[in-house]
């Protein structure tokens, strides 16, 4: 296969725009993606047909705006691009105005109260600064989604929002170092994907798995991960086959896809792709979950997204890698070799630190869902408490700023008189894979995102904090800029900062039950649900930098936090209504089956005079486990009721998670130890040992 001729073939990049557009009507689009330039109608025109033509010549008869509307999902509707002409025949035709600006009728996505039934009109509006792709006969058109009103709907415009303010303040901060060339930052991500991939006829056993993509019975397998022969295992043929297929299909849509392995879990997988812009990195990311689950059902697969789709086995995450570089070229977060470049990016590594103190309930709640909730602080994941690993080397670096001492390498000793600041080799330190931001020598990991998360507002959130300090710190420095003393200022600066702010670096076991102490010692929060953090999100402070940087308004704030709890409530409800339907109209009859089963098979032995010892116990075990497991049923439909009586969103979140969740728990149990004490033939679900390792 020739991977450079298939790469990108399907994506219209930067290499088709320059080969199929006139000059003049590149170097306008080139404006307007890298300056955002407005377009004019005849330059969009233009624009518009050579797209369409090259869309039609692959294959595609329709185009659709793409956006990532609150649901968590992407949205798109189909229009062909068929036009009638006066003889009556059809012609392909496609006009600036529909590139630019869409209008779907939008009334049934969520808005929280943004945007009522009669004034449905939502406007999708092309994002340039993403690619357009051909897939499935249909021209893909990225698009952000906001209100008649102006309102923004979606997770990309913050996104794009957070990009610019981040831009302007590193621009600004950059200046203060003497770098006057550099007119644009991007923030960029690669985000790591995991997921489990399990047999389609298996899934099709199960509705918990159809209809909330995780399981909620099922007992655990006398294997786990115990033995860690999963991770980075060879690749079981089917698994490869698909992974394969996998890369082509990303590869097409221009993907980066690089890196592939088993994860942790056995049936657990990860793909990673390189990195590129926050923005083509989040359409990507979303691209790419479609992707993977398309060609899974193509091998007899399904792929699972699920944050934890097994109890008791690890959980899946998308380790979000995020780092800024210039339009020169330069990574902020690389140590770099030469003293200033150093002062330069110690000061960034103190804003960060500044600003994940600061902001570290942002940071909880851009990784905030239901699903995720069952992750965060069990088995590998992060826990939910935000801190920040910075390794041995760079932490003894920050601790001789801070005490004025001497900072020593295996070979040398410095002053830290800033000048003579080392440069130290960017992999000094081991992983440390328990920790939620970790610096990985040049960018920070952040691996509290859950695997089916969007990542638009991780990164957007991580933007719009770094752009505050970066801001901050110019605020504080710029009245020294090009003076003798900036370096000793710098230097002082950095001294209180990390005084101040020390607190969220913990290079420890972020895993173990002391850092939970610790932690509290040091005043860090500690949200361990989703509904514990989103109420901080209309925190004062935070809404005080979202209207500053101009990416949330407070209603806009308050919205996206209504629509989350609700999606939260709206989630636990479906799972538990399927686990009453499961529950009463499989599991219990099958239990109660065996139980009479066994029973008859008592009143037969005890006709002719035989011990039913082993039987008798059985039963009454059983039957007491299917009393319970009957009256958890009740008690589950009761809350439920009384959960969706409750009008306070906040409060109906509360409800749903001190109540129905709990229940849910007790009835999960229950169930577990009725299936451990079944016949696996009679059981009417796969089990775990079926589904995690017989792929
Ligand atoms: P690891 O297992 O060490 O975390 P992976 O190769 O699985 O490594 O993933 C590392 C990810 O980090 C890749 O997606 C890679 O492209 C990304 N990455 C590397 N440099 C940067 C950067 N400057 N900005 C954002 N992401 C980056
Ligand atoms: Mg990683």
């Amino acid at each position: 296969m020739n991977i450079p001729e298939i790469f990108a073939e399907n994506v219209f990049n930067h290499e088709v725009m320059k080969s199929r557009l006139p000059k003049n009507i590149y170097k306008a689009l080139l404006k307007t993606i890298n300056n955002g330039a407005a377009m004019d109608m005849t330059t969009a025109d233009i624009v518009a047909n050579t797209i369409k033509d090259w869309a039609v010549e692959k294959g595609a008869t329709h185009y659709t705006h793409w956006f990532q509307p609150l649901t968590g999902s992407t949205a798109e509707k189909h229009d062909s691009f068929i036009s009638t002409t006066p003889s009556g025949n059809a012609i392909m035709e496609f006009s600036g105005k529909e590139l630019v600006k869409g209008e779907p009728d939008a009334s049934s996505f969520p808005s929280g109260g943004l945007r009522q039934t009669s004034t449905a009109r939502g406007y999708t509006a092309w994002d340039p600064t993403s690619y357009c792709f051909v897939k499935e006969g249909s021209l893909y058109i990225p698009t952000v989604f906001v209100s008649y009103t102006g309102e923004i709907l979606d997770k990309k415009t913050p996104l794009l929002r957070s990009m610019d303010a981040l831009s302007r303040s590193a621009v600004r901060f950059l200046r203060l170092f003497g770098n006057d060339r550099v007119t644009r930052v991007t923030s960029t991500v690669g985000a790591e994907q995991e997921y489990f991939l399990i047999d389609k006829k298996m899934y099709d056993q199960r509705e918990d798995l159809i209809l909330t993509d995780r399981t909620l019975f099922g007992a655990n397998p006398p294997k786990g991960q115990e033995l860690d022969d999963q991770y980075f295992a060879n690749l079981k043929p089917r698994i490869a086959e698909y992974m394969a297929d996998l890369d082509v299909e990303l590869w097409k849509l221009g993907i980066y896809s690089k890196t592939k392995h088993n994860e942790v879990a056995p049936a657990q997988h990860e793909m990673a792709p390189i990195f590129t812009t926050s923005n083509l990195g989040t359409d990507q990311n979303e691209l790419a979950m479609e992707v993977m689950k398309k060609v899974a059902l193509r091998h007899g697969l399904v792929c699972l997204l699920h944050e934890k789709p097994f109890k008791g086995v690890n959980g899946s995450g998308k380790h979000n890698n995020w780092s800024m570089s210039t339009d020169d070229g330069q990574n902020l977060l690389d140590p770099g070799d030469t003293p200033m470049e150093n002062l330069q990016f110690l000061t960034i590594l103190c804003a960060l630190i500044k600003g994940v103190d600061e902001y570290a309930d942002l940071m909880r709640i851009s990784a905030a869902s239901a699903g995720n909730d069952h992750r965060l602080g069990a088995d590998e994941a992060p826990p939910a408490i935000i801190s920040m690993f910075l390794g041995e080397e760079l932490d003894a670096v920050l601790k001789a700023i801070e005490e004025d001492g001497v900072y020593k390498t295996q070979t040398s000793t410095f002053e830290i008189g800033i000048n003579a600041l080392p440069s130290f080799p960017k992999d000094s330190t081991d992983r440390n894979r328990t920790s939620p931001f970790a610096f990985t020598g040049n960018r920070f990991e952040f691996r509290m995102v859950g695997s089916s998360d969007n990542i638009a507002c991780p990164n957007a959130l991580l933007n719009t904090i770094v752009a505050e300090e970066l801001s901050w710190f110019a605020d504080s420095l710029e009245s020294f800029k090009g003076s003798d003393n900036f370096e000793s200022e710098v230097k002082k600066l950095l001294k209180d900062v990390l005084k101040k702010h020390r607190r969220i670096i913990f290079n420890g076991d972020g895993y173990s039950p002391e850092w939970i102490q610790e932690a509290e010692r040091r005043g860090l929060p500690n949200y361990a649900s989703t509904v514990d953090c989103l109420p901080h999100y209309t925190d004062e402070k935070n809404v005080r930098i979202f209207r500053k940087f101009n990416i949330y308004t407070p209603n806009e704030l308050k919205a996206r936090t209504e629509v989350l709890l609700e999606t939260y409530s709206k989630t636990i409800r479906i799972e538990a209504r399927t686990m009453v339907e499961m529950a009463r109209r499989k599991l219990l009859p099958a239990a109660l089956d065996y139980i009479s089963c066994v029973c008859r098979s008592i009143s037969v032995k005890k006709q002719i005079g035989m011990t039913c010892n082993s039987e008798e116990k059985i039963a009454a075990k059983l039957n007491a486990l299917a009393d319970s497991f009957y009256d958890s049923i009740e008690r589950l439909e009761s809350q439920l009721e009384s959960a969706c009586k409750i009008n306070d969103i906040r409060k109906q979140a509360e409800y749903f998670h001190d109540y129905v969740l709990a229940e849910m728990d007790i009835m999960r149990s229950v169930a577990d130890e009725i299936e451990m004490n079944m016949p696996c033939d009679k059981w009417p679900i796969p089990t775990y040992t079926a589904m995690i390792y017989n792929i």
